[in-house]
């Protein structure tokens, strides 16, 4: 017999949380055995059970037997129908984040913002999909205050799943770029993609967060009738000019503020938090000490010295727009010889070609000491960075390190997360 979604909200609530691997279960655990194109958990129940699972959710007959299993129709749709039932017993203010780029930046500096005054839950790491929302929900603790839910997508309808999960109160977009064009279809596919969290605001009378002077998420906000909106301009932006400059903000009161922050768009971020504090009663002081406090980690704008180089390391991910703010931001720092290290802008369909000789062109207007390319989308890019160096994989440029040693210079390297490009700075030393 299938188990009931209030059967599993009831074993939920008696567990020790859940869990979708076994190599991390905690005793107690509630275990969803998922499948993948290459997997089948349904097999690694009685492993999660003899792990201490205190119960698995399977989804295939054949292992109904097993004691202390709960038999589904669909495993991850069990996950999703138990994560949104939990988030219904909740009475907390759930804030709902997407957009293209900065999610988790603007999802950490919130992070640090309001747990300067509540106990806040936040997304673990890029926990953003159809899987790692749910997850996120079911680790909300009867304790916690409030909630930062962060949300990713590639393709029209993913928003909409996910805010039907999490059902957020409170939501922001970030800003809408090129990413996942492919999935998406161009901008317009990735407006109404991103617009979906809007929707489900308006259609609840949820409060959204609006950047300072961001047009495209403006016209999408005017599309649609909001019960409040707040418009994020705590700050002023200062403008730096030194060798690792990070973002200083001035307040209302003329209080300079220093975040480890490089970059304009990240100003955006640390608005987009301000307001978000203020709005939930914290003091200014509060809110600021949560944006001096927050530190990048992950390779994401991060600066980091190794041996007489010093690297903004960005190799988190890349797409257009992400690429020519952080371009634009290198170039205008006081540092020379300034060297750059960027990789493939992976998800672009038909648009690659293209946008990668766009990136050419902008990289070939600021003078760059030297270019070095890496993958195979970046050949692109070529036709007009002739004295660039080119690479066909990651592996071609240790190589070619090992053999001509950077020295004394400073470094932006960026690209997309499946060409890692963070594995360089061994060859930087
Ligand atoms: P993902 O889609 O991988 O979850 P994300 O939206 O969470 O990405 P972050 O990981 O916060 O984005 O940031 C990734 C990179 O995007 C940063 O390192 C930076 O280069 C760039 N970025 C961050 N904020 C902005 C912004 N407001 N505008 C443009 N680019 C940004
Ligand atoms: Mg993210």
């Amino acid at each position: 017999m299938k188990t009931s979604n209030v059967t599993l909200l009831e074993r939920f609530l008696q567990a020790s949380g859940v869990s979708t691997d076994t190599r991390k279960i905690a005793p107690g655990n509630l275990f969803f055995a998922l499948k993948g194109p290459n997997f089948n958990a349904n097999q690694l129940a009685e492993e999660a059970l003899s792990k201490g699972a205190a119960f698995a959710v399977i989804d295939d007959e054949a292992f109904a037997h097993i004691p202390n299993t709960l038999l589904v129709e669909d495993g991850l749709q069990a996950l999703q129908d138990l994560a949104r039932l939990y988030r219904q017993t909740l009475r907390i203010p759930v804030i709902g984040l997407t957009g293209s780029n900065g999610k988790t930046t603007t999802k950490e500096l919130l992070f640090s913002v309001l747990s300067q005054k509540f106990h806040c839950f936040a997304t673990t790491g890029n926990l953003n999909n159809h899987i790692g929302v749910p997850l996120s929900v079911l680790a909300i603790q009867a304790n916690h205050e409030i909630a930062v839910i962060e949300m990713g997508a590639n393709k029209q309808g993913d928003i909409e799943e996910l805010v039907n999960i999490a059902q957020p109160t409170h939501g922001l977009i970030t800003n809408i770029g090129k990413a996942h064009l492919e999935g998406f279809g161009g901008i317009e596919g990735i407006k109404k993609g991103k617009g979906e969290l809007f929707d489900f605001l308006a259609q609840h009378e949820g409060t959204v967060f609006l950047p300072y002077d961001k047009n495209v998420v403006h016209d999408m906000h005017a599309e649609r009738v909001f019960k409040s909106t707040i418009i994020a301009n705590e700050a002023l932006y200062t403008e730096l000019v030194e060798a690792k400059p990070t973002v200083v903000y001035q307040t209302k009161d003329g209080l300079q503020v220093r975040s480890h922050l490089p970059g304009i768009y990240n100003f955006e971020n640390i608005q987009m938090a301000l307001a978000v504090g203020k709005h939930f009663g914290l003091t200014d002081e509060q809110c600021h000490e949560g944006i001096r406090s927050y530190i990048p980690t992950n390779h994401r704008s991060q600066y980091i010295q190794i041996g007489s180089n010093q690297v903004l390391m960005d190799a988190y991910n890349a797409n257009p727009s992400s690429m020519a703010a952080a371009i634009q931001h290198f170039a205008e720092t006081e540092n020379n010889p300034k060297i750059v290290i960027l990789g493939d802008m992976f998800e672009l369909g038909d648009a690659s070609a293209e946008e990668h000789a766009a990136l050419g062109a902008l990289i070939a207007q600021q003078g760059f000491d030297k270019v070095l390319l890496v993958g195979q989308h970046m050949q692109h890019a070529l036709i007009h960075l002739p004295k660039a160096y080119y690479f066909p994989d990651k592996f071609g440029l240790h190589n070619w390190l090992q053999d001509h040693p950077i020295k004394n210079s400073y470094l932006l390297v960026k690209g997309s997360r499946g060409i890692s490009l963070e594995s360089v700075l061994p060859f930087l030393e």
